[in-house]
């Protein structure tokens, strides 16, 4: 009788309360299969899209072998790609019902935290060489020091031509580094400080070379010899920096992490952990009703400020385009109001060497699946967009009939801190938006790491959010 009872109680709170969901517990042979073959396309795609540039290189390359057509040429077809200025691009693939009936957008970012260098960089000091640089994003700084940096740009000369370059990921090429000072004599320069005083922007200077050029009487002859190589490289002399974009990211290839490999270490997973979940989810959408689109935006991490960014006009044009294509004649206006979209951007998960900063009861868990976050930005819900309520059940459903496994989040402890996602910037057309990706652990530094669970769940909430029916 007594245990009767018990499990009365236990139905009853299987049925009332929420259990969180380790992904791993719920999934059959074949889906853990799938969840490490998904984690190994994944890796290849982190380290073929360091950059912006090469995110939208890759991602157009996989879909151009997949039949998108580029979207300004005359070519037809459901599925087509807009490439803006090799820095953004957008997906479309046609749905069954007119685009006024509204969109389905699944918007990320293809841009990292990194060093950028400077339009003068390169000197001389000490007799070696460095390179100048300026932080992009967020970073802490003393992350980037004594590491191997790996050096990846475009080079536009005056006349035009065009010299893309990537030195150090190959295990032959030479890495570069940012010298950090020996403990000995860092007491009082660092030690003591605080962090933010300790490490100077202006020191995160990149060393780059050590061989002299002519004899002890020549001027600058360590970075005369760099530039004489260069120019024997790449054809490049000094002015041409002005007219150049090298980012310094960390060097190597994503790796797994743990000896049960249920992980994925690597840099820039904030935020191409969404980007590539949004393009395997498109690419996989079966016959959608709504048309789908996956916008993968530059310049995130610096407030979505310029012309590849989630304010710029881009979206808007894309609906006219397709408006144009489909011979509809909605208002682009009308299109984006009726759509809904989801902002793909990761989340910090719960770092158990931290519980300070989290509340534990709403802090993503790595391995839960992926996040749903309601609101960003910071305390009162300032600069956040705030999803409303009809649209998270609605999307509740869509995951629960898709078996998604998913968890609902929020960043930090309240006043503890805080950020924002491009939601708010697309929010502003009207459409339903809330934010949607993967939980990471030491996100923002240069090895930022995710469950592979979480990852392939985040495919499979985008996947699912592209097919599902309207009501
Ligand atoms: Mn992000
Ligand atoms: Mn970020």
């Amino acid at each position: 009788m007594k245990g009767r009872k018990k499990d009365e109680w236990e139905q009853l709170r299987d049925r009332l309360m929420v259990t969180p969901r380790l992904v791993w517990d719920l999934v059959d042979q074949p889906t853990r299969e799938a969840i490490m073959a998904y984690g190994e396309r994944y890796k290849t795609f982190l380290d073929l899209a360091k950059t912006e540039r090469e995110g939208v290189t890759e991602v157009e390359r996989l879909v151009q072998k997949r039949g998108f057509v580029d979207l300004n040429s005359k070519s037809r077809g459901p599925k087509s790609y807009y490439n803006y200025k090799g820095k953004t691009i957008v997906l479309t693939l046609q749905g069954r019902r007119p685009l006024m009936d509204g969109l389905r957008l699944v918007a990320a970012h293809i841009d990292s935290p990194r060093l950028d260098l400077k339009q003068y960089p390169l000197y001389e000091d000490t007799d070696l060489a460095f390179l100048k640089t300026h932080y992009y994003g967020g970073i802490k700084k003393y992350q980037w020091l004594a590491r191997p940096l790996a050096l990846h740009g475009v080079i536009l000369k005056a006349d035009g031509s065009r010299v893309e370059l990537k030195v150090g990921e190959d295990p032959a090429d030479p890495v570069f580094t940012v010298c950090d000072l020996l403990p000995h004599l860092a007491r009082k320069t660092q030690m003591d400080k605080k962090v933010t005083d300790a490490f100077e922007g202006e020191k995160l200077n990149v060393l780059a070379g050590s061989l002299p050029l002519g004899d002890k009487d020549t001027k600058e002859r360590v970075k005369l010899y760099l530039l004489k190589f260069l120019e024997d490289r790449y054809g490049i002399r000094e002015e041409d920096f002005v007219s150049a974009e090298l980012e310094v990211v960390p060097a190597g290839p994503a790796r797994d992490l743990g000896w049960d490999r249920s992980l994925v270490g690597g840099y820039g997973q904030d935020d191409r952990s969404c980007v590539y979940a949004a393009l395997e989810g498109l690419l996989t959408a079966q016959k959608p009703e709504y048309t789908c689109l996956a916008l993968f935006y530059d310049k995130e991490e610096v407030g979505s400020d310029g012309n590849t960014s989630a304010r710029s006009c881009l979206l808007e044009e894309i609906v006219e385009l397709l408006l144009e294509r489909q011979k509809e004649k909605a208002a682009g206006r009308r299109v984006l109001m009726a759509s809904r979209a989801i902002s793909a951007d990761v989340t910090g998960a719960l770092d158990p060497d931290y519980p300070e900063v989290h509340e534990k009861r709403n802090a993503a868990r790595l391995g839960y699946g992926v996040s749903l976050t309601k609101f960003t930005g910071h305390g009162g819900k300032y600069s956040a967009n705030d999803a409303h309520a009809e649209y998270i059940a609605w999307l509740r459903r869509v995951f629960q009939e898709a078996g998604v496994i998913w968890q609902a989040s929020h960043l930090g402890k309240v006043d503890e801190g805080g950020g924002g996602t491009i939601a708010k910037y697309l929010a502003v057309h009207g459409l339903e938006i809330i934010d949607c990706g993967t939980p990471l652990l030491s996100m923002h530094s240069p090895f930022e790491v995710a469950s592979k669970a979480d990852l392939y769940m985040t495919f499979k909430a985008y996947q699912a959010f592209f097919t599902a029916p309207g009501e």
